[in-house]
């Protein structure tokens, strides 16, 4: 496979980081959850999906890798991404403000989203970011914006406005969904994109570019967890077949970039990463041979695949105890950080792996118990009637591969707190107490929730604005 970093050198790098962060103080009786990130794993799985896609196109091929933000919308996250090469695919205002404050470019930046206002588009426009119309409305909206812009020599036909945007439709090749309905985006009543096998669909989009011809991309996004590969290559191959097409029917190169999406699957059962960037690559480029021939630019917008498997919450035991026979372990991760574990099980079960009080892997035989949240209902479970050496009061519980749609989508159930999340990297050949081995220093990339700020955003500045009413 090559180029990939192993799975152990992630595990040993996870172990030293929980050990140390017992002994910082970063986790203990006081601060019973943090959130880790593993920096140098990051920056391998960006390397890995920079050279991926480099091994497969044609020498000088523009290619931007843009991260959907939605996965971990943490702005020092997408500076630590963009430094390495990777921008940012935004779907809101809010994730397009986090985007600029991490300091990604315009032109590095592509704006998503079935419910863009004129407000969104109209300032998405001014900047210059990348926009993937997402329907005909949406369309009529942009002929409207593009018409009131400056006029000028290389948008088109002389005399035409041109957008410094670059702007495409997102069309849904509705190829079918896969094991995770709710994230299942190329199904045929999808609520994405343009539906390409709906009657006439397809001639109302190459009229569509007929008709604009600042309309330069055509993007799709076919795939997220639980969608097989094979499905999102033909996805890809049909959204190309249908660029050839309107080129061929315009009479040139009129859309001069794919934008293929996201949507790699993580491997939530093991610490191997699979599949890979390069596994992923090499089968569009024998699918869709034609993509990568230097004809078109490429966009591509990975979310959960560069982030999940980075991100562990580390939770401390609060109370260990029996019911009907099954221990217990009641922690501080529940809900609030794990809510599609919790409301879905069977979609989305989470590793855990058990650390003792001190931090370290904790031994001993496997006992089948439950590993439970704070939050006050009976099904805030992280796990159900798991194996694992026996959680007792003041061990650590830590839910891996949670970096990308876990703790940094807090759901505030219960007003539980917004975890602290910790960066970390290991420093070579010494620790803290100067006598070698490896030590480890964490960066804040957001401090702990306090509860002056729950109370602030619960309406606590206006605790009469009822009962005056
Ligand atoms: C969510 C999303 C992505 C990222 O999907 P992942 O499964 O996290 O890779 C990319 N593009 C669009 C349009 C999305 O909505």
């Amino acid at each position: 496979m090559g180029g990939g970093e192993s799975g152990s050198d992630r595990v040993a790098r996870r172990d030293d980081a929980v050990r140390a962060a017992v002994a910082h103080g970063l986790l203990g009786p006081e601060a019973p959850i943090i959130a880790l990130l593993d920096v140098p794993g990051i920056k391998a799985s960006a390397a890995e999906l920079r050279a991926a896609f480099d091994a497969v196109t044609a020498p000088g091929t523009p290619v931007l890798h843009a991260f959907a933000v939605k996965a971990t919308p943490l702005v020092p996250v997408l500076r630590l991404l963009h430094e390495h090469g990777i921008g940012a695919e935004v779907a809101s205002p809010g994730e397009l403000a986090l985007a600029r404050a991490a300091g990604v470019p315009p032109s590095e930046t592509v704006l998503d989203s079935p419910a863009k206002t004129i407000t969104e588009l109209r300032e998405a426009l001014a900047l210059g970011i990348a926009v993937n119309a997402d329907n005909p409305q949406e369309l009529d909206r942009l002929n409207g914006l593009v018409g009131d812009l400056p006029h000028g020599p290389n948008g088109g036909p002389a005399g035409s406005p041109h957008p410094r945007s670059p702007i495409g439709i997102r069309v849904n090749p509705q190829v079918g969904g896969g094991s995770i309905e709710a994230l299942s985006t190329a199904t045929a009543t999808s609520k994405f994109g343009v539906a390409l096998r709906d009657e006439g669909a397809r001639e109302w989009i190459v009229q569509a570019y007929a008709d604009r011809p600042w309309l330069t991309r055509l993007h799709a996004h076919t795939g997220s967890q639980g969608i097989p590969l094979s499905l999102m290559a033909r996805g890809i191959a049909e959204t190309y077949a249908l660029a050839e097409e309107i080129n061929r029917r315009v009479g040139r190169q009129q859309i001069d970039t794919l934008d293929i999406g996201g949507g790699l699957p993580v491997n939530f059962g093991s610490d191997v990463t699979t599949p890979t960037y390069a596994q992923y690559a090499r089968l569009l480029a024998e699918a869709v041979p034609g993509l990568f021939d230097g004809r078109y630019g490429l966009v591509t917008e990975f979310g959960r695949s560069l982030l999940a498997k980075h991100g562990t919450v580390v939770a401390r035991v609060e109370y260990a105890k029996s019911a009907g026979g099954r221990p217990v372990a009641v922690t501080h991760a529940g809900v609030q950080i794990a809510t599609r574990t919790v409301y879905a099980p069977g979609s989305w079960p989470l590793r855990i792996a058990a650390y003792d009080t001190e931090g370290r892997p904790k031994a001993g035989p496997d006992v089948v118990q439950d590993i439970a949240g704070p939050a006050c209902f009976a099904g805030d479970l992280l796990a159900e009637g798991r194996a694992l050496p026996l959680l007792e009061q003041g061990d650590y519980a830590a839910a891996l591969d949670t970096g990308a749609y876990y703790f940094a989508h807090h759901y505030a159930y219960n007003s539980l707190a917004r975890p602290g999340v910790y960066g970390f990297a290991s420093v070579e050949g010494g620790n803290a107490n100067g006598n070698g081995g490896t030590d480890v220093r964490f960066a804040v990339v957001r401090e702990q929730q306090g509860v002056e700020e729950i109370v602030a955003e619960s309406g606590g500045a206006r605790p009469t604005a009822l009962t005056a009413l």
